[in-house]
């Protein structure tokens, strides 16, 4: 079962994501801030990674380098997820290198079609 990791500290933003995952099977784990995701990454190997961006402790973007940077868990794709609308913030996060981004409020179709698309490989912050 394709194991996803949900990086959350809004609890009703954690229970929905969880709750759309576990009914479209996926597996999922959760942690609620970069520090605890790190470690449940490096635990239990995810196939994917939802970060959300502001967190205590360690945000999102923090967190996705520290992934980036170790050999074990550098591989995994990581998916910003995040309140920011701003024209252009896409780009920004990808740039950043996340694989992929995903607005919330979000939309379960287009949520669940951008984490299949980037377990596919098919994301569009394709590495160089
Ligand atoms: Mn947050």
């Amino acid at each position: 079962m394709t194991k996803v990791l949900i990086v959350e500290d809004n609890e009703k933003n954690l229970k929905l994501f969880k709750l759309i995952l576990d009914s479209n099977g996926y597996e999922s784990i959760t942690a609620r801030n970069g520090e605890e995701g790190k470690q449940v990454a490096e635990e239990n190997m995810p196939d994917l990674i939802l970060m959300d961006i502001q967190m205590p402790i360690l945000g999102g973007v923090d967190a996705m380098r520290a992934l980036k940077m170790n050999e074990k868990t550098k591989t995994i794709p990581v998916i910003a997820t995040t309140a920011y609308a701003m024209k252009g913030d896409k780009e920004l996060f990808l740039e950043f290198g996340f694989e992929a981004y995903i607005s919330k409020p979000i939309r379960i179709k287009e949520f669940l079609e951008t984490i299949e698309s980037v377990l596919k490989g098919a994301g569009s912050g394709q590495k160089e």
